[in-house]
């Protein structure tokens, strides 16, 4: 027996499928400096431009001054500091919850809200293009886990009659490999029917979504009797790191005692939390960014129908070119980044086989002549590629 690693790693550059880290030598922006060489950026999840705003900066300067850096215990022992709690309660104002609970990462605070509510005997039904988080969260769980087709109730409807015990439904808001938004009215009142639960990872909806930034929630005038357990994450619009859980007092009362990836983990850096509590201020008053946003949104749009380029069902900042194949997508990846733009070519298993897109992310960091020179440069590339073939 052995372990034959550069098998598998042969057969994965074969299939076009190995991934590399592209180095970035200069903070986020539009434009960044990768491997040596200025680019302009269309791939990071920083949606409002704020992961390297200087007033999230200094805050983050002063949170460290005054608190230090390391969060020295888990949440339970002596890690839950003031700055925690301070944003805590202003994510629980913002979200309109009763509490909100803070966590290290996105993937941890899913992985705690589902193995916390759900377990043997119960189910969790999760739509089929769900966050790699979310499903993994659904496997661990060991409640029996089921996909639905994607952001389709009627499906939903199906699965939940034959749900046994507590049932979580579990939906991204928005898609982040698709842009699209779940269609959460008809998803929550389905499950609402049942007596399901519904949870809800908004990870990329908000800062973008919302009149005041409040996510996919606040875009559809859903209430906590609708989504019970609405999760969001700090490392995309928020411009920061870290995640949150929203909710009743039980529920979070209910995290604080059962969920392992909430009790077994040093708190954040507090400083980190003082970073945010800045971010989150601008995001919910700074509303130019978000309407700045959904011009480039409409700006690209318009100019991706017009090259004839294969867009997505989406209204967010997330816009995807769907291409095919995979060396495809990594082929006009490849001509994007020789004239001097980094779009990321997104492959499976991240998506669906035969569906490799270029994952186009607009920032309200970027200008609307940024957005231009990114059509005249998709433009030139997709007439040097050869015609498509088969995936
Ligand atoms: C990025 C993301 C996560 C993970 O959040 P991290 O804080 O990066 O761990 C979870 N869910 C969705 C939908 C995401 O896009």
């Amino acid at each position: 027996m052995s372990f034959d690693l550069a098998a598998r790693l042969a057969a994965r550059r074969a299939e076009h499928l190995y991934r590399q880290r592209p180095l970035l030598e200069s903070p986020q922006g539009p434009e960044v400096l990768v491997d040596g060489r200025t680019l302009l950026a269309f791939c990071s999840n920083d949606y409002l431009g704020l992961a390297n705003h200087p007033e999230v900066v200094r805050a983050l300067q002063d949170g460290a001054a005054h608190w230090g850096v390391g969060g020295g215990a888990s949440h339970l022992v002596v890690g839950h500091g003031t700055p925690h709690h301070r944003l805590e309660e202003a994510l629980a104002e913002f979200t309109g919850r009763p509490r909100a609970l803070l966590f290290s990462t996105g993937y941890m605070a899913n992985l705690a809200a589902v193995t916390a509510l759900v377990g043997q005997g119960d189910s969790v039904l999760e739509d089929r293009l769900n966050h790699a988080s979310l499903l993994d969260a659904g496997l661990l769980s060991g409640a029996r886990f089921s996909r639905y087709l994607h952001n389709d109730p009627a499906s939903l409807v199906g699965r939940l009659d034959k749900a046994t015990g507590n049932t979580l439904v579990v939906t991204d808001g928005v898609f982040s490999m698709d842009g699209d938004l779940a269609n959460l009215p008809a998803l929550c009142a389905a499950a609402r029917e049942k007596g399901a639960w519904v949870m809800v990872d908004d990870a990329h909806g908000f800062g973008p979504l919302g009149a005041h930034g409040g996510g996919i929630v606040e875009h559809f005038g859903l209430g906590p009797e609708d989504v019970p357990v609405l999760v969001g994450t700090l490392g995309k619009a928020f411009g920061t790191a870290g995640a949150f859980v929203a909710g009743s007092e039980e529920l979070i009362e209910t995290l604080i005692q059962f969920a392992r990836p909430y009790i077994y983990t040093t708190s954040q850096p507090p400083a980190l939390a003082c970073a945010t509590l800045k971010s989150l201020e601008l995001l919910r008053t700074e509303g130019w960014r978000r309407e700045h946003l959904t011009r480039l949104i409409a700006r690209f749009r318009a100019g991706a129908v017009e090259l004839g380029l294969e867009l997505m069902d989406s209204p967010t900042p997330i816009q995807p070119l769907l291409i095919g194949a995979s060396a495809r997508a990594v082929e006009f990846s490849r001509l994007l980044r020789e004239r001097g733009f980094l779009v990321g070519a997104i492959r499976p298993p991240t998506v669906p086989a035969g569906t490799a897109r270029l994952r186009v992310t607009l920032s309200a960091a970027h200008t609307e002549e940024q957005v231009d020179c990114l059509l005249a440069a998709l433009g030139e590339c997709q007439a040097l590629l050869p015609a498509e073939e088969d995936a």
